[in-house]
């Protein structure tokens, strides 16, 4: 089990693309909390949302670090390596 990330060089962005789930808005769907991935901007929603693109956008990309954008939520979470963090 690995205790510290190993992505971090992948953390290029903290501004996200779009003020919603990217492909929710596209298709018109409705999501639960946002996810941001801290490599492209992309801005996903999470797994309690139905469509889950945050996790769909890694499983595409292998962008490993996504970012919470929900309000007082500052934790960061490493697919690959199954971690939380916070990036500050
Ligand atoms: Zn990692
Ligand atoms: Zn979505
Ligand atoms: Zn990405």
């Amino acid at each position: 089990m690995p205790s510290r990330c190993t992505h971090l060089k992948s953390v290029k962005t903290d501004t996200p693309n779009t003020r919603g789930c990217e492909e929710c808005l596209a298709s018109g769907d409705t999501w639960v909390h946002l996810r941001l991935c801290r490599e492209c901007g992309h801005v996903g929603c999470c797994d309690n949302s139905k469509n889950k693109h945050a996790t769909k956008h890694f499983k595409k990309t292998g962008h490993p670090i996504i970012t919470s954008l929900e309000p007082g939520e500052s934790w960061s979470w490493c697919y690959v390596d199954e971690l939380d963090m916070e990036l500050g």
